[in-house]
């Protein structure tokens, strides 16, 4: 006797499987009216298609399937515009009924869906002319129910949606079903309160109002108040209500693996929101590591090639200041700061000319003065690649070379006296123009004068020559060398490469 209370020692426990046992009592009382009104549902559709279509009464059709009777992109049973091919539609397309039976029959379906939503991928319409519950089937819940083949196996969730989906019913109840709370809905939302109770727990008063709820509906005027399982059904909440229901073992185990089994369902599916909650956190993470390890390299590198700017000029502070007169000279070597004069500089521009077309092509050189420091630099208004700097030996050259490496080193450490001092010297308005020099990030300057090395590639040059002379050239490769030669603005000067 009320073997709900032994199962379980909790009262809010027990509460739930009383719930649970009442809901249960209540869809077997619903069983009998629903099968009922289906089936005159089914009657009126077919009579409707046979009137229409001029069949004979008791025609029908097995050889349509559901996509046959749907056009692609039917809303609740192809995907969304994206997902083409329609899977649902591969191996059958829309088609008219050979019997002219189906189509109309969808019609009819949807004529008595009071959302204009049947569930088309519930139902199988190969057997609607046969089933009336395929046709119920409709109006059960997007999904889920397809292999459902009898108002018996259909839970409360789904009788209750039939009811309230299918504008038949509203002429089996006195309140008006089209409303957005009314009793039916009262019922589906305590389904709905005990399946999302994965503790299977339910207060006192939940209970109450749960079973006034199923009673209410059952007690409907209309129809229901006479009908006998809906009658047998209230008599046994009433029981049920005061712990009089003797309720078989069967019927508990049936309502709590049926509970359990939704409630797993529902975890599942809180399962893969937590998986995808988890996989999005790590993604971010993920990204922030690389994002922060890009910024930690970016910052690594601006320390290393401030180091090495700094690293360059200090070497060239050492090796660029003396004035190399030659052995004519006998002098201390003199401060190239202090002394040194820029040469006269001409450029050479080669022109083809073909005017006289019997000797073939003839190269002509023009010479043109620099007048400013920046020409040497540019190659017809773009900044030049390679420059070649040209004159018979000894006559300052390398000097000239020097001068331009201690200039930058002066415009890097803005020290603007040295600036002075090299500028003063220029031609006329020679120095005014120093802007290309200016905006040289790198310099690399290395004589070949003495280096008998086989090295040909320009980066092996500037490694061996230049970095690995510098005081701390051990914190620099030639992986970090190409990034600041590919990166920063660089001006390479071999001097003495013939
Ligand atoms: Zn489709
Ligand atoms: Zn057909």
């Amino acid at each position: 006797m009320a073997s709900y209370k032994t199962l379980f020692q909790e009262k809010k426990n027990q509460n739930w499987l009383k719930a649970s046992v009442a809901v249960d009592i209540t869809r077997k009382g619903l069983i009998p009216f629903v099968t009922t009104v289906v089936t005159i549902l089914h009657q009126a559709i077919r009579a409707n298609v046979e009137r229409t279509n001029c069949l004979p009464p008791g025609a029908t059709c097995n050889s349509c399937t559901t996509p046959n009777v749907l056009p692609c992109r039917t809303r609740g049973f192809c995907g969304g515009v994206r997902s083409l091919p329609c899977k649902f539609h591969q191996h059958a397309n829309f088609r008219n009924c050979p019997a002219r039976i189906c189509n109309d029959f969808k019609l009819g379906i949807e004529g008595h869906h009071r959302f204009n939503g049947p569930s088309w991928k519930n139902t199988n319409a190969n057997d609607w002319c046969f089933n009336p519950w395929e046709v119920a089937k409709s109006f059960l819940p997007p999904d889920g129910y397809l292999n459902v083949q009898t108002a018996d196996d259909t839970d409360i969730n789904g009788i209750i949606s039939l009811i309230i989906n299918c504008t038949v019913f509203d002429n089996y109840f006195t309140c008006d079903l089209s409303l957005l709370h009314n009793i039916c809905t009262k019922v589906r939302d305590i389904g709905r309160k005990l399946r999302h109770s994965p503790q299977l727990m339910m207060s006192d008063a939940e209970l109450s109002e749960c079973i006034d709820a199923l009673k209410m509906l059952l007690k409907d005027n209309k129809y229901l108040a006479s009908e006998p399982a809906a009658m047998d059904a209230l008599t046994k909440l009433t029981l049920l209500e005061n712990d009089k229901l003797r309720v078989s073992t069967d019927d508990l185990a049936n309502v709590l693996s049926h509970a359990i089994s939704t409630i797993s369902e529902i975890l599942k599916t809180e399962k893969n929101i937590l998986q995808q909650h988890i996989q999005t956190l790590a993604d971010e993470a993920v990204q922030s590591i690389a994002q922060a390890r890009k910024e930690d390299n970016l910052e690594l590198y601006s320390l290393k090639s401030t180091a090495l700017k700094h690293d360059l000029q200090k070497h060239y502070l050492e090796r660029c200041t003396s004035l190399d007169l030659g052995p004519m000279f006998d002098l201390n070597t003199p401060n190239l700061v202090e002394v040194y004069m820029p040469p006269k500089l001409s450029k050479s521009t080669v022109f083809k000319d073909s005017s006289d077309s019997s000797i073939g092509v003839n190269r002509n050189i023009v010479l043109t003065e620099i007048k400013e420091l920046d020409e040497v630099f540019r190659n017809t208004g773009e900044q030049a690649k390679h420059i070649y700097i040209t004159a018979k030996a000894g006559v300052g050259k390398s000097s000239f070379c020097k001068f331009i490496v201690r200039l930058w080193c002066a415009f890097q450490m803005n020290n603007r006296e040295e600036i002075e001092s090299l500028k003063s010297r220029g031609r006329g308005t020679y120095m005014n123009s120093c802007e290309e020099l200016k905006n040289v990030q790198y310099v690399f300057y290395a004589r070949l004068i003495d280096w008998r090395s086989r090295l040909c590639e320009m980066d092996d040059i500037v490694f061996y020559q230049v970095i690995r002379r510098l005081s701390k050239c051990e914190d620099y490769d030639m992986k970090f060398l190409r990034e600041v030669l590919d990166k920063e603005r660089c001006l390479i000067i071999f001097d003495g490469l013939d």
